[in-house]
This record gives structure tokens, C-alpha cells and sequence, in this order.
């Protein structure tokens, strides 16, 4: 099918956070890890291609997104979606700014917008100041960020030093005012020569009143809830039929495992709470450092295939330190998703298709082991977080990529039957 609008996202999990919330529609969605290097076939209306180009140096992340919007050109699209986090993680050099300008030069668009707000996960604009819960941007944890500190609050002075051309608002008291009101005021700024505007948004009706009367801009960008209201404008439109899940998908074979590399809050609760009704393998980077994996694997062999175990490196916060003291953070990381990787590979291999992962790092690691580069987007198991479908050694797998704190306490037994009712 011809694709009707492009993604690009500027990382992985995002990526699956816009795919989910696209697909809530009931839209047939893809998701594609990083470029692909074969032409477009067999594309979907919307197609979604997760980068890893957020803290990338600009060049980089520009040479990336003009690589992916040229690939999703080939595809048929002729509207696009440059989608970044809702917490507008960038320095004064970029990346937002810079990609964007980079985009609409090579689609031939002189303005678009920006619309981070994610009212439902609590980021909001008001005057064009973003903000986390009741917290100022520069004021929530996101000041103190390792790579993209946030330091002021206001999108406009954000952008402002990212890009050549320049930047206005489109504040909430236009918005509230509906579709006219917005297309009257981006005409207006255009008229002025501004290329980008930031758009203020509160609510899910704001972004409603903003994806109407932008939906046939050939570039928009922003937070995945912007993007989610697109797929019922172009049914409206007549341009998207509504369709039916893909019946093979529901036939993937019920043998489960789950893989948990994150050591966020609401993970740990998740891993206590399975572990409490399902088998259960605890990973120590120690011990895999010096022997590897091989006693989970044996573990692993000796469960009955469909008991749905759990394998996990999840440890309280004094235990990942004193492991990241002794082996250094970065390779207490590698050994874990590099043996939560091993292991994925001969659950596979023993007949294991559906696979729960835990961890945003995790997922990548474990995604690229089996070897997976494109996924389709099911049914939805916690906000932003969908179950997906792909192949891997010839075998149909589902699989579901939580980043930390996603999920509620029994979000894996949740997951599994998700999908034994969809
Ligand atoms: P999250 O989405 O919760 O941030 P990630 O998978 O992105 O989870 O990151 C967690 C990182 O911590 C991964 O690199 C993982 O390999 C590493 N890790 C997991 N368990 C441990 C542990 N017990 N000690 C040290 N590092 C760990």
C-alpha cells in the first residue's frame, strides 16, 4: 500500500511509542529499525523509522533523517512526521532544529510546526513554555539530563539559536479556538516569514484542533500524541480505509519468555510480581563476566517450553552500582544485553515466540539478535506500549519492548494475555 505518512523518530522506543499510538486507530502500522537498505515493499499507510540520531553530532543526525525521508518518498509519502521526545531533548546546536530545516528544504516546504505536548503523560504547552507534570522544563529532572540537560522552559528560545530561519507561537488561546483559528494564525506567521512555529497544547482537544488543520502539511513535528489523532483525519478524508489485524498474527504459538535488562522502579515491581507466578532466573553481571551465560542457559533448557519463565539482570539500585563499580557502567551493560541477547536466541531456537522485553537498551540488543529490522504494530498492552509482530529465522515471533517505567505492576502477565484475546 502506499504509504500515507513517513515517521522518523529519533530513537528506538520513541519510535514504538508512535507506531502504538498510530495503530490505535486500527491502521496498519511498520516500524523499521533504522534505514532500510533495500527499496520500499510490501509498505503500510504509515510507516515509522526509528533512528538513533537524538545525541548524534548534527551532521550525523541530519545525514540520517534525509536518508530516511528519501526512503519513505520511495514509499509513496508525501507527508511526514519528524517525531522527537516530549521533553524536547536537544542542545543549542540541535538536533530538532537543524533536521527539520534539513527536511523541509529537501520536501520543498517553507513552514511547519512544533508540538512536543503529551497531555495523557503529562507534558504540556502553555505561552509556548513546556511543561513535565506542574514543572517548568527547566525545573523537572530533565535540568540535570547527562546529554540534553534542559535549561530553559520556553520552545521558542529553544529552537531559536537550532535553526537559521524564524520562530513564532501559536498560543493556547488560538488554539482553543479551533482549526480556523490555527490555519488563520500559520498564515499570518507565514506572511511574516516565519518557518517555525511552536504550537501551544494543553489537551487531547487541543491537539485534535492542531492535527485538523495542519493534516495536510507536508511536514509536521513533534511528541507521538500529536500524530495520534491523524489516522481518523484521513479516514475522514477518504484517503485511509479502515482496517482488519492481519488474522496470521493471532496464530503465533503460545510459548513465552521474558527478558528483563532495565533496573527502572516500575520494572522491578513488574519482575517481583511475575517472578511471584512464573519461574524465575536472576542474571549477575559478575558471574557473566567471568562464566557467561551458561548457567541460564541450562536453567533455561531444563523448564518445560511453555511455562513462560522469566530471565532478568533487574537488581535494586546499591546492586547496579556495586556491579558498575567493579566492572565499569558501560560494560556492566554490554555483558547483560549481550547475554539477554544469547539467550533470546535459544529460547528461539527451542520454540519460543513470544518474547516480553523489558529495557530500552535491552530491546535494541535483544531486537538486533534475532535479527529482527521491521515490526508491525498490534494491539495495545499500557500506554505506548503495543505488542508487535516481525520474523526471526524464518519463525513468526511477537514481541513487546517496554522502555523502564512503562507498564503497571502486572504489565508481563498483562502482555501475554493481551495477546491470547486479541
Ligand atoms: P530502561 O529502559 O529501564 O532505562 P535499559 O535497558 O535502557 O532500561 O537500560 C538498562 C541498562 O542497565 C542496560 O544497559 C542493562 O544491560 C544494564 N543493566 C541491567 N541490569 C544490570 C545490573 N544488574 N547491573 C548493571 N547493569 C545492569
Amino acid at each position: 500500500m502506499t504509504t500515507l505518512l513517513g515517521c522518523i523518530a529519533d530513537d528506538f522506543t520513541g519510535a514504538t511509542d508512535l507506531a502504538g499510538l498510530l495503530a490505535r486507530s486500527g491502521a496498519e502500522v511498520s516500524l523499521r529499525i533504522g534505514v532500510p537498505t533495500t527499496p520500499p515493499k510490501d509498505t503500510a499507510a504509515f510507516e515509522v523509522i526509528a533512528l538513533k540520531s537524538r545525541t548524534a553530532p548534527v551532521d550525523a543526525a541530519i545525514f540520517e533523517c534525509r536518508a530516511a525521508l528519501s526512503w519513505l518518498q520511495d514509499s509513496g509519502a508525501k507527508r511526514f512526521f519528524w517525531k522527537y521526545c516530549s521533553t524536547f531533548d536537544s542542545t543549542s546546536e540541535g538536533n530538532i532544529g537543524p533536521v527539520s530545516e534539513a527536511l523541509m528544504a529537501d520536501i520543498g516546504t517553507s513552514q511547519t510546526i512544533y508540538c512536543p505536548a503529551f497531555p495523557e503523560n503529562g507534558r504540556s504547552i502553555f505561552m509556548g513554555n513546556l511543561f513535565v507534570g506542574q514543572q517548568p522544563l527547566a525545573e523537572s529532572p530533565m535540568k540535570d539530563h547527562p546529554l540534553t540537560p534542559m535549561r530553559d522552559s520556553n520552545l521558542v528560545r529553544l529552537l531559536e539559536p537550532q535553526v537559521t530561519q524564524n520562530v513564532g507561537l501559536i498560543d493556547r488561546l488560538t488554539v482553543a479556538q479551533g482549526p480556523d483559528a490555527i490555519v488563520a494564525a500559520l498564515k499570518k506567521l507565514a506572511d511574516r516569514g516565519v518557518a517555525h512555529v511552536v504550537v501551544d497544547a494543553v489537551a487531547d482537544e487541543d491537539l485534535k484542533h492542531i492535527a485538523s488543520a495542519c493534516r495536510t502539511m507536508p511536514l509536521l513535528t513533534g511528541g507521538s500524541a500529536l500524530a495520534m489523532p491523524l489516522p481518523a483525519l484521513y479516514e475522514q478524508a477518504g484517503i485511509l480505509q479502515a482496517q482488519t489485524e492481519d488474522a496470521d498474527r493471532q496464530s503465533i504459538a503460545k510459548e513465552a519468555i521474558i527478558l528483563s535488562g532495565s533496573c527502572s522502579e516500575m520494572t522491578r515491581e513488574q519482575v517481583a510480581q511475575y517472578c511471584q507466578k512464573a519461574p524465575g532466573f536472576r542474571l549477575d553481571p559478575l558471574e557473566l563476566e567471568t562464566k557467561g551465560p551458561s548457567a541460564a542457559l541450562a536453567w533455561l533448557a531444563s523448564q518445560p517450553v511453555d511455562a513462560a519463565p522469566i530471565i532478568y539482570a533487574t537488581a535494586e539500585p546499591e546492586d547496579v552500582r556495586a556491579a558498575q563499580d567493579k566492572l565499569g557502567t558501560a560494560r556492566a551493560g554490554e555483558i547483560v544485553e549481550a547475554a539477554l541477547s544469547q539467550i533470546a536466541i535459544a529460547a528461539r531456537d527451542r520454540g519460543v515466540r513470544r518474547f516480553v522485553v523489558a529495557g530500552g537498551e535491552t530491546s535494541g540488543a535483544v531486537t538486533k539478535a534475532l535479527g529482527v529490522d521491521r515490526l508491525h504494530i498490534g494491539a495495545e498492552i499500557a500506554p505506548g506500549v503495543p505488542w508487535t509482530f516481525s520474523e526471526s529465522a524464518g519463525h513468526a515471533i511477537a514481541l513487546t519492548l517496554k522502555s523502564g517505567n512503562f507498564g503497571a505492576e502486572d504489565f508481563f502477565g498483562q502482555a501475554l494475555s493481551v495477546l491470547d484475546a486479541s
